[in-house]
């Protein structure tokens, strides 16, 4: 079997599908390596770090793969050029770009989005959303606290005692509790929430304070569900008061398959300190804040930056890619046997993770979508 991946082209992406630890583990499965010249390099992971591989050009290296390992979706270009039947493996964003999904359909790839590997716990280790989410969570933060006026943590000095921030994370899931162990380790005083009740006590365990806001709303798959309208003007209300004591907000609040949920309005940035900071990482899936903007600051009238992050996972290209390839390596070892790629379709995490085979879409939704 020959696996092969590519330097990703999207712009601002950093990250590589395959690291050179997982190079050698797959190498030591019996398979073959061909990686594009260079395809590590922006991760800090130089061709001479691969040992045992070999290196093509992106034609090249497409034409001769039963498997691509990739971050970014393929492009139109890059399906075109694989063999029919070959096997994509990575982030494939089926909501969108509907022609990706039939090019792929029509090339008779056999592609596996693994944005939709069911969420059990034996498929914690290949959960490439979780992974990439907590290098969000944690960059947020650092971003945040850049960009504040003013420090996170309490210092006594000759100059006085400094108070320290207040920091709120909105949304508890993999980003969130990141962010606030991130917070706390510089020093913040901490307040998350969420809908699922079952994050209190995960809030609380970091040492940070769970802001009640009397909604529940916990749906199936251990994710949130969408709010109704009346629990959204509830929630909206509690949050506006509180909003004005916090220095920094991250806002990390999402359910799948949906618009971010919009919990903070222009108004209630209006209500908030000057100075304050929001860095949105929902920014590109429409927002947490009513008045982000996906890739800039926006800076309110009372002076409340919002900052609207974009691929937070690519600014931290190192880590986020080993952990990335090590989630990709687990979930194609499930098929490696020999050198050779087998797979079982009575796999659950086969048969819902994959998206096109042999000339079929798989997923419901996306057929439904592209149909
Ligand atoms: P996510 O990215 O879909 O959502 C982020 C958070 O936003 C979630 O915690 C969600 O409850 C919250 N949220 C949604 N609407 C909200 C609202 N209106 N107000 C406030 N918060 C809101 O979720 P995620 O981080 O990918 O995962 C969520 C949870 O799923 C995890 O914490 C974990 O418990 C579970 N999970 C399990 C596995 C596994 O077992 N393999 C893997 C990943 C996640």
């Amino acid at each position: 079997t020959t696996i092969v991946a590519l330097r990703e082209t999207v712009p601002g992406e950093r990250r590589v599908a395959l690291t050179p630890e997982v190079a050698k583990k797959l190498r030591a499965r019996g398979a073959r390596i061909v990686l594009q010249d260079g395809a590590g390099a922006s991760a800090s992971f130089p061709d001479s770090a691969y040992a045992d591989v070999e290196f093509a050009a992106a034609p090249a290296a497409l034409a001769q793969a039963n498997v691509l390992l990739k971050v970014q979706p393929p492009s139109l270009e890059e399906i075109a050029q694989l063999p029919e039947g070959a096997i994509v493996i990575g982030h494939l964003q089926p909501h969108l770009a509907p022609e990706r999904i039939r090019a792929l359909r029509d090339r008779r790839i056999t592609a596996f989005a693994m944005e939709l590997l069911p969420r059990t716990t034996r498929a914690q280790a290949m959960d490439v959303l979780s992974s990439q989410a907590a290098v969000a969570g944690y960059k947020a933060v650092l971003i945040a606290a850049e960009a504040a006026p003013k420090f996170f943590p309490m210092l006594t000095t000759a100059a006085g005692t400094i108070r320290p921030s207040k920091v709120l994370i909105v949304g508890a899931g993999v980003a969130g509790l990141q962010a606030i162990a991130t917070a706390r380790r510089l020093g913040a005083q901490v307040e998350g929430f969420d809908v699922r009740p079952e994050t209190k006590e995960q809030i609380e365990s970091l040492g940070a304070k769970f802001l009640d806001l009397g909604v529940s709303a916990a749906g199936s798959g251990g994710y949130a569900r969408e709010l109704t309208q009346e629990e959204r003007d509830q929630q909206q209300h509690a949050l506006a008061e509180q909003l004005k004591a916090f220095d920094v907000v991250v806002t990390t609040a999402a359910v799948p398959g949906r618009k971010a949920p919009r919990i903070i309005s222009a108004a209630m940035v209006a209500g908030m300190k000057p100075g304050a900071v929001i860095v949105d990482i929902a920014a590109e899936t429409g927002g947490n804040v009513e008045i982000t903007e996906a890739g800039r600051t926006v800076v309110s009238a009372n002076g409340v930056s919002v900052i609207g992050t974009t691929n937070l996972p690519a600014s931290a290209p190192v880590h986020a890619s080993e952990m990335y390839a090590r989630n990709l390596f687990n979930f194609l070892e499930l098929s490696l046997k020999d050198g050779a790629v087998t797979l079982d379709w009575d796999d659950e995490l086969i048969a819902k993770t994959c998206l096109t085979h042999a000339g079929e879409i798989r997923h419901e939704p996306t057929k439904a979508l592209v149909d």
